[in-house]
Parts: C-alpha cells; sequence; structure tokens
C-alpha cells in the first residue's frame, strides 16, 4: 500500500486526522470503523461539552414564565437559528422543525399533504429508485397513485413535461403532487443532482412539492440551502449522522408552502393557542410559525440544546462540511481504485462494485465516500455477504450488509426483479438473514462508508482484509486427503455434553459410560437460557460469557449443579442446582407446574413451547451473572426428531452440509421455507458433533505459519472452542507397533467418513454432514474473550464454497436405533478411550 497522497498528508483539518482520532474517538482504538453512512460517531469533546452545560444549567420545560423554562425556550430559539444557518439557509425563507429523525419528517409531510387537498382527495407520489424504505413508504398513504422513477432520464421527462399541465383553475383544485429523492444515495453514495428542485420548482403549476432527503448527503457533504439552485419545499435530515450524537432530526420547510399543514388535522401540546375541552369541539391552531404549529408535545429540549456543543465541536475539529467532503472523497476514491483493480491469480476481478454511469468518485457532486460491493472468488462465484461479515467482525471491522433499507437502488444494482425478489422471500429470504446468494444471484450488498474522522489507516486495513482472505493467490485446491490407514487407530479421547445450549460443556468423567439416544449423548442440550423481555434463546455468539456458566450433572443426586464465573477467578458466584427428573417434586415440578408459565421461545424464526423456570432464584442467578434479564428453560422431550429413523429418506446425508455447531443455533437458512420437516426444536441440527485432534493440532500449526513471527503471542486455540461432543484423537504408537507402519496423523481425514462405529459393541453412526463455523469459535472458553482465531485461519484453510467447515456432525444409525430408547443396554453408551473405525467413501 502506497503511502497518502500530499493533499492527505497535509491534511484539510488543522490537526492531522490519526492525532484527533486518538484523542477525539477513544473508541475507535483496535476497530475499523466503516459504517459512518449508519451513523458516524461523536467526538470526546462534545460528550463533555454537552455534559458541562446540562450540570451548569438549569432546564426547566420550554414555554412558561419562570427563568429556567425561559432558558430553555431562550437556547431553543438560538439553536433553531443557528441549525438554518449551519446550512446557510435565510431563516426568512426558511423555518425548522424539529422531530425525531429523517424519517419523522418525512412522514409529517406525508400526512399533511394527504389531508391538504381542497376536496382531500389525497396526492399523488413520484420518487426515485435509489430513495431510502423511509421514503419508498410514503407511497403507502399516496391515494392518488404514485410512480417509481427507475432513471434520471424518466425524472427528467417528467420534469419537462410538468409545464405542459393545463393549469388548474385554482391552484387547491389540483390533486396535490410530491415528489421526492434522495440528495444522496445511501447505498452507493452517489450524489443526485440537486437542481431537480429548482426544475420543478420553476416549471409546477398549481401544487407540485419537493421532499428532499438530506440524510445521507449531510453526513459529508455541505447542505447549502442559500443556493438559488435548490430550492426544496422540505428538507429532511438526521442529526447523528452529522454530529454522531444527538439522536433528533429537522424538517425544514420552505415559508412559502408551509400552507400545506395547514389541514393537518391531529394538533397536541404547544401546537395550540386555545382549545375548548368540555363541550364545543373547537380549538385555535398558533398560527405565528410552521415550527410552532407542528412540533406536538414537549420538545426534544435536552437534545436540541445539545446541537449547540455537536456545532460548536465540530467546526473546532473540522472547520466547514467542505473539509470532510475533501477528506472522505480522498478516503473513497483511493478505496474504489484499489478495490476495482484487485485481480485474482487468473485476473479476474475480485470486487464487482455497485457504481452509477452519471457519478464518479473523482466528482464530490456526484459521488459521495461510500462503496457498495460484492466479492467473487476466482471461479466467478459469489461469496456470500454475511461470510464476509463474519470474518469482518472477528477483525475488528465493522460494515454494512444487506439491501441496506435501500430496496431499489439494491434490486437495481444486483439486477433482481420483482418476481425474483418475491420467490426469495418465499424460499425464507428475510432483511438481516444470511440468505446471501439466492437463484445465483446476491440478494444483497456490502456496504463500506466513511466519515469525518476515517483514515488512510481504515483504507490500509480494509484492503488488506480483502487482499488476504478474498484474493485467491493460486488455484483453489481441495485439501488434499491421506490414504486411510488400514488399522484405525483413532479412539474416543474426550467426551462432553452441554447440558445448557451455548454455556460450558460438561466433560464425561474417564471410566464413565455415557448414554447415547438418537437425539446425541444423553443431558445434551436439556435446557437453554431465553431471554425474558423476546423470549429469544441466547446464544454465546451474542453473550460469550455464557462459556463461564458452568453445569455439573451429578447423576448419583440427580442434580444438574450450575456454577458462574472464571475458572480461575478466585470469587465463589454461587450456584445452584436444579432436578434432573422431569418431575421433581421437590424443586423443579414445584416450579415448573405450579410457577411456571408457558412461554413461546423464539428459535431461528420458529416459535417453540418450552417449560420456563420462573422461580426468581433460578432467573437471578443467571441475569446477575449476564447482566441481561433471562432465565432458565427445558425443553420439551422428544423434540429431536430431526434424525428419527422415521424421516432417514428426508435428509440426504449429502444435501445437509450446512449444519451449525451445538451451543450455536441454526442459521435461519436451514429451517425455513421447508414445511415438510418435523415440526423444529430448539436443539441443534445434528445429535452429535464430532472433531478430531489431529485436525485441531494441523490448525494450530497453520495457525502459527499464519501469525506473523515475532509478536510473542500464542495464538493456538483449545480443542474446546468447537464444543464438539466427541474428541477423537489417534493412537500413533498402536499403529506402528501393529503394523511396521510409521505415519504421522491424519488430519482432516474425518472429511471422508461416512459412518463409523465405536466402542466394544461397535455402536454405529452415521455421518450426517460437516459442521459449518462461524466467529463463535473465536470465543475462548476458559476466559470468555473474543480472539481473532482460530477463525481467520479456518476462513484460509478451510473454506468451502465460501462456507468454512470443522467436524463433522453425526447420529446414531438407523440400525442401532433398533429397540426401545430405555432398554438401558449397555451397547448404547459409549465411554472414553473407546476404539473408533471408520468407514469411508
Ligand atoms: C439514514 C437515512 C434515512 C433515515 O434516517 P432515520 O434517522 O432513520 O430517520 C433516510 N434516508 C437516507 C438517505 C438516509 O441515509
Amino acid at each position: 500500500m502506497e503511502d497518502p497522497p500530499p493533499e492527505y498528508a497535509n491534511g484539510y483539518y488543522d490537526e492531522a486526522v490519526e492525532q484527533l482520532r486518538e484523542r477525539e474517538y477513544p473508541s475507535l482504538k483496535d476497530v475499523t470503523y466503516l459504517d459512518h453512512a449508519g451513523t458516524t460517531l461523536y467526538a470526546k469533546s462534545l460528550i463533555e461539552s454537552f455534559s458541562r452545560d446540562l450540570t451548569s444549567n438549569l432546564f426547566g420545560n420550554p414555554h412558561s414564565a419562570s427563568a429556567s423554562s425561559q432558558l430553555t425556550t431562550n437556547r431553543v430559539d438560538d439553536i433553531r437559528l443557528r441549525v438554518l444557518r449551519f446550512f446557510n439557509a435565510d431563516p426568512d425563507v426558511y423555518d425548522l422543525v424539529f422531530v425525531a429523525n429523517a424519517t419523522a419528517g418525512i412522514k409529517l409531510v406525508a400526512d399533511a399533504l394527504r389531508d391538504y387537498g381542497e376536496r382531500r382527495s389525497g396526492f399523488w407520489y413520484g420518487y426515485h429508485v435509489e430513495s431510502h424504505t423511509s421514503l419508498v413508504g410514503v407511497r403507502e398513504v399516496a391515494d392518488a397513485g404514485n410512480k417509481c422513477f427507475m432513471t434520471d432520464d424518466e425524472v427528467e421527462k417528467w420534469i419537462a413535461g410538468l409545464g405542459e399541465d393545463a393549469p388548474p383553475t385554482s391552484p387547491e383544485d389540483e390533486t396535490p403532487k410530491l415528489f421526492a429523492y434522495p440528495a444522496q444515495s445511501n447505498m452507493t453514495g452517489r450524489r443526485l443532482p440537486l437542481r431537480w428542485c429548482k426544475e420543478i420548482c420553476q416549471a409546477r403549476k398549481g401544487n407540485c412539492f419537493t421532499l428532499l432527503d438530506a440524510a445521507a448527503l449531510i453526513s459529508t457533504a455541505p447542505l447549502d440551502l442559500g443556493d438559488p439552485c435548490l430550492t426544496p419545499d422540505f428538507v429532511v435530515l438526521s442529526f447523528y449522522k452529522i454530529f454522531g450524537f444527538p439522536d433528533l432530526g429537522a424538517l425544514i420547510v420552505r415559508k412559502d408552502s408551509g400552507h400545506v399543514f395547514r389541514r393537518r388535522r391531529y394538533f397536541g401540546g404547544g401546537t395550540v393557542d386555545m382549545v375548548i375541552a368540555l363541550g364545543t369541539q373547537w380549538h385555535a391552531k398558533k398560527e405565528v410559525s410552521i415550527h410552532d404549529q407542528l412540533e406536538d408535545g414537549t420538545l426534544p429540549f435536552h437534545n436540541i440544546i445539545a446541537l449547540d456543543s455537536a456545532l460548536e465541536v465540530h467546526k473546532r475539529l473540522y472547520g466547514s462540511m467542505a473539509n470532510i467532503s475533501s477528506h472522505t472523497g480522498l478516503l473513497a476514491n483511493e478505496l474504489f481504485e484499489r478495490l476495482s483493480s484487485l485481480k485474482h491469480y487468473n485476473g479476474s476481478p475480485v470486487c464487482q462494485l455497485y457504481t452509477s454511469p452519471s457519478s464518479s468518485y473523482t466528482d464530490r457532486s456526484t459521488q459521495g465516500p461510500i462503496i457498495a460491493f460484492n466479492l467473487r472468488d476466482s471461479r466467478g462465484n459469489w461469496v456470500g455477504k454475511s461470510e464476509v461479515e463474519k470474518l469482518a467482525s472477528v477483525k475488528g471491522i465493522h460494515l454494512r450488509s444487506g439491501t441496506l433499507c435501500n430496496p431499489g437502488g439494491a434490486a437495481s444494482h444486483l439486477g433482481l426483479n420483482d418476481t425474483e425478489m418475491l420467490q426469495n422471500f418465499s424460499a425464507g429470504q428475510r432483511c438481516g438473514d444470511e440468505h446471501d446468494i439466492m437463484q445465483g444471484k446476491p440478494t444483497g450488498a456490502l456496504r463500506v462508508s466513511f466519515g469525518a474522522m476515517s483514515s488512510w489507516g481504515d483504507v490500509t486495513t480494509f484492503i488488506n482484509f480483502i487482499q488476504e482472505f478474498y484474493v485467491d493467490k493460486g488455484p483453489v485446491v481441495a485439501p488434499a486427503l491421506s490414504t486411510p490407514i488400514a488399522n484405525s487407530r483413532f479412539y474416543v479421547e474426550s467426551l462432553c455434553v452441554y447440558p445448557i445450549k451455548s454455556c460450558a460443556g460438561f466433560k464425561v468423567p474417564q471410566g464413565m459410560s455415557w448414554r447415547v439416544n438418537r437425539e446425541g449423548l444423553a443431558w445434551d442440550r436439556e435446557w437453554c437460557l431465553i431471554h425474558q423481555g423476546t423470549g429469544v434463546a441466547l446464544s454465546q455468539k451474542r453473550y460469550p460469557r455464557m462459556a463461564l456458566i458452568r453445569p455439573y450433572i451429578d447423576l448419583d443426586r440427580g442434580v444438574l449443579r450450575v456454577t458462574c464465573g472464571g475458572l480461575l477467578s478466585s470469587t465463589e458466584e454461587g450456584h445452584l442446582e436444579i432436578s434432573l427428573a422431569r418431575d421433581d417434586p421437590e424443586l423443579v415440578s414445584a416450579e415448573m407446574c405450579q410457577n411456571s408459565m408457558q412461554k413461546s421461545s423464539t428459535v431461528c424464526g420458529d416459535r417453540v413451547i418450552v417449560q420456563v423456570y420462573s422461580s426468581p432464584a433460578v432467573s437471578s442467578f443467571f441475569s446477575d451473572f449476564l447482566g441481561i434479564p433471562c432465565t432458565l428453560a427445558r425443553l420439551p422431550p422428544q423434540t429431536f426428531t430431526r434424525y428419527s429413523k422415521a424421516h432417514p429418506a428426508e435428509r440426504p446425508v449429502h444435501e445437509r452440509p450446512d449444519m451449525s455447531m451445538p451451543g450455536s443455533f441454526p442459521d435461519a437458512t436451514s429451517s425455513r421455507g421447508k414445511p415438510q420437516q418435523n415440526p423444529i426444536l430448539l436443539s441443534n441440527e445434528s445429535p452429535i458433533l464430532l472433531i478430531s485432534r489431529s485436525s485441531v493440532n494441523r490448525l494450530n500449526e497453520s495457525i502459527k505459519a499464519n501469525s506473523k513471527t515475532g509478536t510473542g503471542i500464542n495464538k493456538a486455540v483449545a480443542a474446546d472452542v468447537f464444543r464438539a461432543n466427541i474428541v477423537v484423537a489417534e493412537n500413533l504408537s498402536a499403529t506402528t507397533a501393529a503394523s511396521g507402519e510409521c505415519s504421522g496423523e491424519q488430519p482432516y481425514i474425518e472429511d471422508s467418513w461416512t459412518s463409523l462405529r465405536i466402542g466394544p459393541h461397535g455402536l454405529e453412526f452415521d455421518v450426517l454432514g460437516s459442521c459449518r463455523r462461524c466467529q463463535m469459535v473465536c470465543i475462548d472458553q476458559l476466559t470468555a474473550e473474543r480472539r481473532e482465531e482460530p477463525f481467520s485461519t479456518l476462513a484460509k484453510t478451510r473454506r468451502i464454497g465460501g462456507k468454512i467447515f470443522f467436524g463433522r456432525h453425526i447420529g446414531l444409525s438407523s440400525s442401532s436405533c433398533t429397540g426401545d430408547d430405555d432398554d438401558g443396554s449397555e451397547g448404547r453408551s459409549i465411554r472414553v478411550g473407546d476404539a473408533v473405525i471408520p468407514s469411508y467413501d
């Protein structure tokens, strides 16, 4: 990567951005934040200044006579003007209405127009295809019709035609029209022509209004409402996109068009001069100003007051929005150039960038600092966006993916038509899920966006990330498998059950036989923790501390004993005991039958009924430790029916490669849209997860080879991060002695197993598929800390078709399932040290 160009090195701000970041944005230490289009970040000085303002003043509810109230009123009046000036808007021409966010401003305009026409017959709505969902939604209240303009040409033709309409007899006769578009696309960063506002204003006869969505633009560019070419009737924006804080929005209204709000029906709080509440239904609306008429209820005055600090600190740090535009534009252009020129070893491009022919990264007036794209491998296959996100999250890179709240922009860039989108929806695709590629096309894009405090280092980090993981340096070859050695030397090294999903495992003691059921090892994932507010089962991916909740199965006493806390921590966090019996009269049954409630719980979108322990002692035990309101739930018996032998034909082994690891939850991908399947379950997708010690060893060798030498950090991982039920290992000396062969370990040979037998009775298991991994493997199971490995190295060494696999899912084979589940025969159990005899393709 090259050094930054002189413009960057000289800096657009008074201070070098690196220095400014260190002082003002401590949260950026160790992370690469590339989602400024989602929200930019607030400076430390902003928060400190705001906090000083609050602690040194007494602010009352505005509009009373008291000094504290007057202070608030005055400050709000001043700030309103100050914000108008920030946008160079003449206060004689424009008024500013404080609203919750840009969306609330849009809704206010839409609601007013619905009631505005003489006959209240609604309004007609036109919007540009690159609109944010918040603009698209207006079409639902536009009773007189709507149109999505697919191209700029269409918009310009329509504008040209506006003047040709016969002039209406009276202005209010005509059905009002509203045309809305984003000043900048929040998906691609394209900046749309601002002159449309002026052209519509000039061409219009009667009631045709423009609504400019400036929410994305104002984050990194000046909005100059003093420019005679820019004459929107309504402008909406959110302040957090400029300053990072406060969470507040504005609707700027051209006073000439303020009459639109005259017929607004609702009133509330301070927007009326007098209301008769008893008897006659009469009220007098405030006529003084537009904002007085529209700001219902108490203003968010503390948030408004924060704008003073925000404006001041922003000016001190950055000087002007023009500086920010130049700074971020330079970064975006650099990243764009770099991404465009990335090639795989065979010359094929790595990135598909979504850009508009009418914009250019070298021209700030047509392009903002946002880049939307997808990745392909060297064979031209798409790389799933959520796979990239998982790896990015491990690397501390924050980016955005999906359709980015920009349905029209996404569909047109991704080449998805209505029919395809509906098909994808029927097939289960939902906002935010992992249906990355459907019918051979990506369903969303990746987006990186820069903000005022982004740096050259962010560009470098991101490019290095793409280069390291997504540029194929040579032909992708499937890892070669060693030829199986005739005499199997595999044995069960350890057995582990996870009584509470996503919590620590319980190691089966040496010498103890452990029962195997169709659904998996006995007591495996019988319980889970659910959020008391949402009913959602908790996962370690989100709450790493769950790794420190340690269940212990005490079969002699018939209890599940749970302790919390680090193994090495000296503080005794107490413990909890739950009866293993479903109908234990002493503790559980009492809780479950009398006090427990049936509560539906959401796991991957399916609702299942679980038994919840409603005892405050149980819920506070877990809630206090995790710091989230949650409680323990027991899964109903016999929910693990997916692999029951009654349905073997439904899921051939080879069609099921996508299974999750125990303790994580199945992807939404794998459970939706297959109505014929057995009812779903709080369980994982597979009964038992098996990994091989030899593979863990090989992985650790790769991690060592990949990590920069001399860092002194040992990045090797323990086998327990994979949360397997069975770890198999190879007895090397045994083979050598028996066969005279002298060969090393056989890492990843388990990938070619189709079935295996374990133990003296040869209990038979089918291999059901490989285990797809997510960043949860990065959670150290002893300390609950998130690390970079092993996911980084897995991504480099174990990625097949864009997905990362490690370990195998297995389940009792049908032949082993004959007989009563409760026959208690020794044959249905396994123990540490048992021999493992695999079969191969
Ligand atoms: C962010 C954004 C919005 C929505 O802003 P809210 O604060 O969520 O109301 C609308 N349009 C564009 C272009 C945006 O970037």
